[in-house]
């Protein structure tokens, strides 16, 4: 699943003007790692990153890879998902929310205002400042429920 292209050159654009405005060098691979998180559509961990980039930079490493993730996170320009030891990156940065395939793993961006009008519940002020509610959805996908269909046994008396 990839972007359109008309889409991905607005996120660069959008990458090229955060840079920018904090002093940020956009340098070819800071370009690149950018691209590929904004490109893929599937929330990419680092290590699937690291293999793309590193087809087009073969000079690249793991470590630089990690550090510029997170510096695009802390420029706004994508989303950390999950835990840090298990981390994946969207570059899809409208208010969104997930399907998650409890098979294969896939996740995938849908879009649903009346997801988006929830409220942070007061319970959750204990714990820390909210910032965005983003659904998950756990299930199994089409690709997987098509490749686990079995034929019901035919109950015989
Ligand atoms: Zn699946
Ligand atoms: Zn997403």
């Amino acid at each position: 699943m990839k972007s359109k292209p008309d889409e991905l050159k607005q996120k660069m654009d959008c990458f090229r003007a955060a840079l920018q405005r904090r002093g940020v060098k956009a340098t070819p691979q800071r370009a690149l790692i950018f691209q590929e998180v904004a490109g893929l559509e599937n929330h990419p961990d680092a290590v699937t990153i690291y293999k793309a980039v590193r087809e087009k930079l073969p000079m690249v490493s793991l470590d630089t890879v990690y550090r510029n993730l997170w510096l695009l996170q802390d420029l706004g320009l994508i989303r950390i998902l999950g835990a840090r030891d298990r981390v994946r990156f969207d570059g899809n940065m409208k208010a969104h929310h997930h399907f998650v395939c409890k098979a294969c793993g896939l996740m995938c961006d849908f879009y649903s205002s009346a997801f988006d009008r929830l409220k942070i519940p007061s319970a959750v002020k204990s714990l820390g400042a909210g910032e965005i509610i983003q659904v998950e959805i756990k299930g199994i996908c089409v690709a997987c429920s098509k490749k686990s269909k079995i034929k019901p046994a035919k109950i015989s008396r």
